[in-house]
């Protein structure tokens, strides 16, 4: 029986400390490997020069926390290139549009070993397998992109950052999925007035309007109790877990 292995790299946003890192999920199935953002500090559960083989970081909007440890993993591919260890470029896949000089400074980079393709909406990616495609959430402010992972009947979706103004599109867009890694930035305490990142409590609707099997919760404020997202998203869907650095979920694959 075939494996989709998923590992939690960073879980907690917009700084990471000694113990958590800024988002990052890497996928693995067969020799194929996918990273689901790059957030700061993921380099520290990478397992260099291996994980260089057969990868695609799939970037999904410019904000640092998604991309800090991008360059480092590029200059890293550059350096083992160089040394003969790594024969194949890392494929690094970025949102269209220009941010504030956040695109020129990554694709620009002299010293990387990578190759650059924008983010096509309007197809399916075939990568080692495994199917994916991109929905541009329209809520977190700036074009940024969930991510749709499917082989054979199985079905990921990572939301990466997203807000409550296009709940409609979002809970489509998640329809059915086997596994929904949600954002989770606020809890409702914080009396937020702002519409571009989900609560505990959201997570948990967009979970169960979207009829999806499991959520796994992730993009915390680093100084809040984690477990206030949980009770918050049990209170709309029962099958949820918070996800944690380095403890892996694995989907059979038939
Ligand atoms: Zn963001
Ligand atoms: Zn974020």
């Amino acid at each position: 029986m075939k494996k989709l292995m998923i590992t939690p790299l960073g879980t907690i946003s917009p700084h990471c400390n000694l113990r958590r890192n800024c988002p990052g999920f890497l996928v693995e199935f067969e020799n194929e490997k996918i990273l689901l953002d790059c957030g700061n500090g993921i380099t520290n559960l990478l397992k260099f020069p291996e994980v260089l083989e057969h990868l695609h970081i799939l970037i999904t909007h410019y904000h640092e926390d998604h991309f800090g440890d991008l360059g480092s993993i590029e200059s890293t591919a550059f350096c083992y290139h160089n040394l003969g260890l790594l024969d194949n470029k890392i494929n690094v896949y970025l949102p269209k549009k220009e941010y504030n000089g956040r695109k020129r400074m990554i694709t620009s980079n002299p010293e990387s070993y990578s190759i650059y393709q924008d983010i096509d909406e309007n197809k399916v990616y075939d990568i080692g397998g495994m199917k994916v495609s991109f929905y541009d959430n329209h809520s977190h402010g700036i074009e940024s992109y969930m991510i749709k992972l499917e082989v054979n009947q199985k079905k990921i979706v990572y939301t990466s950052d997203i807000g409550t103004t296009n709940l409609e599109g979002i809970i489509d867009f998640c329809k059915d999925a086997d596994l929904l890694i949600s954002e989770s930035s606020l809890l409702r305490k914080h009396h937020r007035n702002l519409t571009t990142h989900l609560t505990g409590y959201d997570a948990g609707r967009v979970a169960s309007l979207s009829n999806v099997s499991k959520l796994l919760l992730t993009h915390f404020w680093p100084e809040e109790d984690r477990n206030l997202y949980l009770e918050e998203a049990k209170e709309n869907f029962k099958n949820v877990e918070l996800a944690e650095e380095g403890k892996k979920l694995i989907l059979e694959i038939e």
